[in-house]
């Protein structure tokens, strides 16, 4: 279950850990995607407030769900815009309002009049969604009582009248919800408060249909897997969504849990195995350093070196004095040879994990956080070539601007370009060499020399169709200048084909008028260059 990548990280970690996988996460939302097409994704930062999973949500277009000025910053720096990012907190202060608005926010949730009427104040013109309760019944965490309004007609009115646009209705069904009814109970619900909002004139553009989509890795206390139904929750939603087709509404979800839970493995140590008045497994991470929700779910443990060993029963509990920090449902099978210091990898643990962390309860430290892909650079290697030529061929054949295997090859310095290894596959390839400044490759044949300079021409980086938009070109360039700097380059140039010199222009390139790359280079072609 836990893919290789990821086994390997925890494999080599010598310390405690919450390791992320980002690829994972990044399927896990093209999954989503894929079943609820059109729908727009918003995070739902507490799940992982994480910011190179912020980073990697972001760069594969998820907008966020923060619920104060706090996480709307976080968001804000992952570069998204602030119209994809809402205030998804029914609970706000005057100051906090004002802030978020101050920050760009014009989306605000809301529940009741005396929010309406401060947002009205604090954040003049704002768009509002009405949240509305739920019962919360089959879900883990029923999230009720605390948020929702009981007239959503009377609030979104009083919006209009002061000014708001009054935008949407939202609702959650509880975290971790288990039942297909939830959502038909709620879609009920929708269906019949959107009449009654017409009736008044008032037209929503979106419903938020909140979080609550189950992950798969948990099990239930008593040790049993949850098959969470989540094909016939999918199917539930898109049933729904096409009852109220009518309506012309957007809709919007904001998964937390269901994105980041099963790619977050904890790595942790044993710390005794110990009989008392009955078997007791003490771990160094427990409830207040990342297993938190070990009270309602239990998670897997494996631990590597014991497979296939006897197994004895043990209740499983986090280190420190407090004896809330006993993860629940009884005594589990656990390698009878466990010795202190031994490792344990806990499966399924990364929603909630860094976000109910203490800070230290009894000294423990919460868990470092890394985070890993499957996807890795380096340097190009024999066997590459035939896939390196064909990705270039598919870039470039079409505008006649191809080089062919041989040259392109002759321009590959070993220490400066490198592959996107999928893990699967060559999913893309960037060449820089050392050039002379003002120069550049001639296309129509082979390097004779080597030339030795502070300059570094990036010749040519290429990504597999198949896998644009999803941040790799930015990465690539990172890390070309990173291999620059590391090896003392001054300056990296480049020739923009193809009507690219924009996008250059956006990464700090500028071009140096008066110098024509050659026809070889297509019409318009620009030689641009940056200081590092
Ligand atoms: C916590 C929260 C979510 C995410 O819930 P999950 O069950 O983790 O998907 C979504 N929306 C709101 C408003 C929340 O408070």
């Amino acid at each position: 279950m836990i893919p290789e990548h990821v086994r390997a990280a925890l494999a080599e970690a010598g310390d405690d850990r919450i390791v992320y996988d980002l690829t994972g996460i990044e399927n896990q939302l093209d999954t989503l995607r894929a079943e609820l097409p059109g729908v727009h994704v918003r995070f739902a930062m507490k799940a992982c407030p994480v910011d190179e999973v912020l980073a990697c949500l972001a760069d594969r277009g998820a907008g966020f769900d923060a619920a104060g000025p706090g996480e709307i910053r976080s968001a804000l720096r992952t570069g998204v815009a602030p119209t994809a990012v809402h205030y998804g907190n029914t609970v706000k202060s005057d100051a906090d309002i004002a802030a978020a608005y101050r920050l760009g926010i014009t989306t605000f949730a809301t529940d009741c009049v005396e929010d309406v009427r401060a947002i009205a104040a604090e954040a003049p013109g704002a768009r509002v969604f009405c949240r509305v309760p739920t019962d919360g019944a089959g879900a883990l965490w029923g999230l009720t009582g605390k948020f929702g309004s009981e007239d959503p007609v009377a609030v979104l009115a009083e919006a209009r009248r002061l000014g708001l646009t009054p935008a949407g209705l939202s609702l959650h069904v509880g975290s971790q919800q288990l039942t297909v009814r939830a959502w038909a109970v709620a879609f009920d619900l929708l269906a019949a408060l959107l009449p009654r909002l017409a009736e008044q004139g008032i037209a929503l553009d979106h419903v938020n249909l909140g979080g609550g989509l189950p992950a798969a890795g948990y099990l239930a206390p008593d040790g049993t897997p949850l098959h969470p139904p989540t094909a016939a929750v999918f199917a539930a939603i898109r049933e729904g969504m096409r009852r109220l087709a009518g309506y012309g509404l957007d809709y919007v979800v904001e998964p937390g849990r269901y994105l980041v839970a099963d790619h977050g493995t904890v790595r942790a140590r044993v710390t005794r195995l110990t009989v008392r008045k009955s078997p007791w497994l003490y771990l160094s991470c427990g409830r207040f350093n990342g297993l938190y929700e070990g009270d309602k779910v239990r998670y897997r443990l494996e631990f590597p070196g014991h497979e296939g060993g006897p197994l004895m029963p043990a209740t499983v509990a986090g280190p420190s004095c407090d004896s809330d920090d006993t993860l629940g449902g009884g005594p589990v099978p656990v390698p009878a040879g466990l010795t202190s210091g031994d490792p344990v990898w806990i499966h399924a643990a990364g929603a909630y994990a860094t976000s109910y962390t203490t800070m230290g309860f009894n000294g423990f430290d919460p868990l470092a956080c890394h985070a890993v892909r499957a996807e890795r650079f380096r340097p190009i290697a024999e066997a590459d070539w035939d896939a390196v030529a064909e990705l270039e061929a598919a870039a470039y054949s079409s505008h006649g601007l191809s080089e062919g295997p041989a040259a392109l090859r002759s321009r590959a310095a070993n220490s400066t370009s490198f592959v996107l290894d999928t893990g699967e596959r060559v999913g893309g390839y960037l060449i820089a060499l050392p050039y002379p400044r003002f120069r550049f490759p001639d296309l129509s044949r082979p390097e004779r020399s080597v030339f030795g300079s502070t300059n570094l021409h990036l010749h040519d980086v290429v990504v597999d169709e198949k896998l644009r938009g999803r941040g790799w070109g930015r990465r690539m360039l990172r890390r070309l200048k990173a291999i620059a700097e590391a090896q003392a380059y001054e300056r990296i140039s480049l020739v923009a084909v193809d009507g690219l010199a924009p996008y250059w222009a956006s990464h700090g390139f500028a071009p140096h008028p008066g110098l024509t790359p050659p026809d070889g280079y297509g019409p318009g072609a620009v030689y641009m260059s940056r200081s590092l």
